[in-house]
């Protein structure tokens, strides 16, 4: 019973905002302060990230490029995950399926080196000048695999989704710049930015959502700080009034990474369902911690599913934390 087969890996890159998606994730694991994004044609034709992280030794270039290789666990401890990284399998499968190149310095050596996959082979490392940090560059996604590309939507909808996931990871990081920049015949156009917030995480938090949800959301937003049975719920939720007519502006974390669940959301609603409507939607910025080991982030990799220990004490957590701070500001 090794690492490696508990964990069902699951496809990694299904489409441009999947791999755009694995690449800020690293560079958020390697302590990156900015972390800039850039895109043609939907990220089909070029996905660029860049960071200004820990970088990797130019002798570890072509491990980072292999299958199961990761520094980020032991063995021991793979129901502990803290990072977001924890199957090792992201770059080599981003270098089966594009042109990768990938290239990095670290912090004490004085020159960079870059290493280059295509279609699963790897190139030779080369020295590179850049500085410290890392940018993995992922050119023609999919172009081995025709059948795949077709399944992609326009370039502007995948250009959408790499834009969504930018957002949400740069929610759960206000201490990180972060930009996204299209690529249209060589010119790079930024579409995203978000400077560094500074200050205490609840400042930062609501700079950093201010910024990304409208400033009109954070100041008719309730800060919610709840917890229960070592879950803890933070964030923030609109008034009542600030409702919307889809579910679009709900924002979930756990431990940090963006999810889609059908549990939180359905607390959510169900927190609301009081004073909204049925054809009303709340809209909210929530994010819940807890000790790994109290949830399994490994169900699904690639699609942002989360499955609890206990349920009902998330779902308990998140429906009386909100229903609380709608009471005390009178809902
Ligand atoms: P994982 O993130 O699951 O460890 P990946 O395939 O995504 O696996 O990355 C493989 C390894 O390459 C990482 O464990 C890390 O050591 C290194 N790496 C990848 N991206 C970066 C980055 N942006 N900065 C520093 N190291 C990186
Ligand atoms: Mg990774």
């Amino acid at each position: 019973d090794t690492v490696i087969s508990r964990i069902a890996a699951g496809e990694v890159v299904e489409r441009p905002a999947s791999a755009v998606k694995e690449l800020v994730e690293n560079a958020i694991d390697a302590g990156a302060t900015r972390i800039d994004v850039e895109v043609a044609d939907g990220g089909k034709s070029l996905i660029r990230v860049s960071d200004d992280g820990c970088g990797i030794p130019s002798e570890d270039l072509p491990l980072a490029l292999a299958r199961h290789a990761t520094s980020k666990i032991d063995g021991s401890d793979l129901l502990a995950i803290r990072s977001f990284g924890f199957r090792g399998e992201a770059l080599a499968a981003l270098g089966a399926v594009g042109r990768l190149t990938l290239t990095s310095r670290v912090m004490r050596c004085d020159a960079g080196a870059t290493i280059a996959s295509a279609g699963g082979t790897l190139g030779a490392v080369r020295p590179a000048a850049r500085g410290c940090g890392t940018t993995v560059e992922l050119r023609d996604l999919f172009y081995a695999t025709p059948a795949r590309l077709k399944f992609l939507r326009t370039d502007r909808a995948e250009m959408q989704a790499v834009s969504d996931i930018v957002r949400r990871l740069a929610m759960a990081e206000p201490g990180i710049a972060f930009t996204l920049s299209q690529v249209t015949d060589g010119e790079a156009r930024v579409s995203f930015r978000a400077d560094a917030e500074t200050g205490d995480l609840w400042g930062a938090l609501r700079g950093r959502l201010g910024r990304i949800m409208g400033s009109d959301f954070t100041e008719n937003a309730l800060a919610i700080d709840a917890e229960r049975e070592g879950l803890h719920l933070g964030g923030f939720a609109a008034l009542p009034t600030f409702s919307r007519g889809a579910a679009t502006h709900q924002y979930l974390f756990v431990n940090g990474r963006p999810v889609r669940d059908k549990l939180l959301t359905g607390a959510l609603r169900a927190a609301y369902s009081d004073v909204l409507s049925r054809d009303r939607h709340p809209v909210a910025a929530l994010f819940l911690s807890c000790d790994p080991e109290l949830v399994d982030v490994n169900v699904h990799p690639a699609k942002a599913e989360v499955r609890f220990r206990d349920p009902g004490t998330a779902r308990g957590l998140v429906v009386s934390g909100l229903r609380h701070a709608l009471a005390e500001a009178g809902h």
